[in-house]
């Protein structure tokens, strides 16, 4: 008998698991329809000995110290600042657009903070009220921006114009008037050094955990004993599709290792315009791996696939609040991550949330911890302290 089962290995399954079992005592079934564990962040040596992202690049990031602090209980950090170009007009820009992308799109020679406020303010069209990507995009910057570099890409990544999406999913990428061509700011910016797959078995290494990988939740429901779910799948998918199917956004992951030490100038490039892909990550720079070969991955956005991103738009924040309102009635199954609460979370967040599901599991009257982890845990915080290796 199992106090949790836990659908899905990705960060809300495993940060769960590993509160529960390790704070308190509680026996864990983890499961995953996947043949490992890591969820969307899995990585792994490839056949040429590169270690590469399986579903795309992943890059770590937080302004949380409790979230920093949690997760270095199970790995140490190579210090990394992540940097994007686009590819556009038959040149390399900085993303998110700062002084130098104006400079070398427009041909200018701006050299003060003030003269690009005034250059984006010449151009910026003012919106009564900021809605959709397009509207955070061109009330910034302009049109011949936002056509440059957001109006083709959001289109390819998302199969709609940003128009059709929430303000937040362009508002992920900052404008600059200065130099700083970091793709983030965040306080934590860092690849766990062995690995995000190193760190979740880290995580996961506990006797009261129990891993089955390749099972699906609907079978294991049938067969194992336990009292409790934690749900990290698709919530639509939970309840067999009663609204409808809630659209998540694909993607093709095309890998490939080429026979030279690189292929570009930084970790990513980004194809606003040309191309059905929509980036090229080179995962070396994101490992800090040493080889005379460099493996990468094209990513393709699609229709059909593996759920990857919820698609922010008000007519899917509508369905998504009639699930929630099932979801929250469940009193047996809790619904924790990105899929499950149908939020373009970053790691960290998911991270955050995991934790303050466990806080609320923990809280609750009816919660008995397991005597020996209880007596264990009294006196000690959620966290320990972090290990940063640079
Ligand atoms: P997942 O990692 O999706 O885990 C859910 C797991 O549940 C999956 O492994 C799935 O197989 C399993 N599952 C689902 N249904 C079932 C079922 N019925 N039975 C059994 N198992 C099931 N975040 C960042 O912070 N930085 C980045 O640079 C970054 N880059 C990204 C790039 C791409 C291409 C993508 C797609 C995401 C990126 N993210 C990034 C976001 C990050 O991947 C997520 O925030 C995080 O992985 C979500 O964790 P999760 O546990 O909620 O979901
Ligand atoms: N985006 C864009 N052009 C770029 C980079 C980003 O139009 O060069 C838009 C696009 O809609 C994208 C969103 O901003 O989906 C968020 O970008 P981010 O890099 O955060 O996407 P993720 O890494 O989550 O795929």
């Amino acid at each position: 008998m199992f106090d949790y089962l836990v659908v899905g290995a990705g960060f809300a399954g495993s940060v769960v698991a590993e509160r529960l079992a390790r704070g308190y005592g509680k026996n864990i079934l983890l499961i995953d329809r996947r043949n490992h564990i890591a969820g969307n962040a899995f990585d792994h040596y490839n056949q040429h000995g590169i270690l590469v992202h399986r579903y795309g690049p992943h890059i770590f990031h937080t302004n949380s110290e409790q979230v920093f602090n949690y997760l270095s209980q199970f790995t140490s950090w190579r210090c990394y600042e992540h940097r994007v170009l686009a590819s556009v007009d038959g040149q390399l820009v900085p993303v998110p657009i700062n002084r130098t992308t104006v400079n070398r799109l427009y041909n200018l020679n701006l050299t003060s903070e003030d003269e690009v406020e005034e250059f984006f303010a010449a151009r910026a069209e003012p919106r009564s009220s900021v809605k959709t990507s397009e509207d955070v995009v061109v009330s910034k910057v302009g049109r011949l921006l936002y056509e440059k570099l957001f109006r083709n890409y959001t289109r390819k990544q998302w199969g709609k114009d940003p128009s059709e999406l929430d303000a937040q999913v362009t508002a992920r990428i900052p404008v600059r008037t200065n130099d700083d061509d970091r793709y983030f700011t965040d306080r934590y910016q860092a690849m766990p050094k062995f690995g995000y797959t190193r760190m979740f078995e880290n995580m996961l290494d506990h006797p009261n955990i129990k891993i089955q990988l390749g099972c699906e939740y609907r079978d294991v429901m049938k067969e194992a004993k336990y009292r409790e779910v934690i749900f990290t799948g698709p919530v639509d998918e939970f309840f067999d599709f009663r609204f409808g199917e809630l659209p998540y956004r694909s993607l093709r992951f095309e890998h490939e290792t080429l026979d030279q030490e690189f292929l570009q100038p930084v970790a990513v490039v980004n194809y606003p315009n040309d191309h059905s892909y929509t980036r090229i990550t080179e995962f070396k720079y994101l490992t800090g791996q040493a080889h005379r070969q460099t493996s990468i991955v094209y990513e393709y956005p699609a229709a059909q696939g593996d759920p990857y991103y919820p698609v922010p738009t008000p007519e899917n924040g509508s369905l998504y609040k009639k699930y929630a309102e099932l979801a929250d009635k469940h009193d047996k199954v809790r619904f924790v991550g990105r899929l499950a609460t149908y939020r373009y979370y970053n790691m960290d967040q998911v991270v955050a949330q995991a934790l303050t599901v466990c806080k609320q599991i923990v809280a609750a009257p009816e919660f008995v911890p397991a005597a020996k982890a209880a007596a264990a845990a009294v006196g000690k915080s959620l966290v320990a302290r972090p290990a940063f290796a640079g």
